[in-house]
């Protein structure tokens, strides 16, 4: 498997780190049912059969921080971005919606 590193182009796998699923968001302290969010933060995964995101890390390379959608079952790799754009777009994305 190869990943195309938005900084560095496409690399060999054995640069990178997996951190394991992208969408799981950390809740905030002053959240409601604070106990039960933080616990499906720290233990709850999906496994999905399908196109995921995920984070990685590209130790051997450039050090970025990224989001690969990639589909478990094949594992094609459809999109690589830099993870803060991905946070940030999801900043905006809860400021629209207000929660
Ligand atoms: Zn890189």
């Amino acid at each position: 498997m190869r990943i195309a590193c938005p900084c560095c182009g496409e690399r060999s796998l054995d640069e990178f780190v997996f951190l394991g699923d992208a969408s799981v968001m950390r809740p905030t302290a002053d959240c409601a049912d604070r106990e039960e969010a933080f616990h499906a933060y720290a233990y709850l995964r999906r496994n999905v059969a399908g196109p995921c995101d995920e984070l990685w890390f590209h130790a051997a390379g450039c050090h970025a921080w990224l989001v690969a959608t990639r589909d478990t079952r094949t594992h094609e790799i459809s999109a690589v971005r830099l993870a803060h754009e991905v946070a940030r777009e999801r900043d905006t994305t809860r400021g629209a919606s207000g929660s």
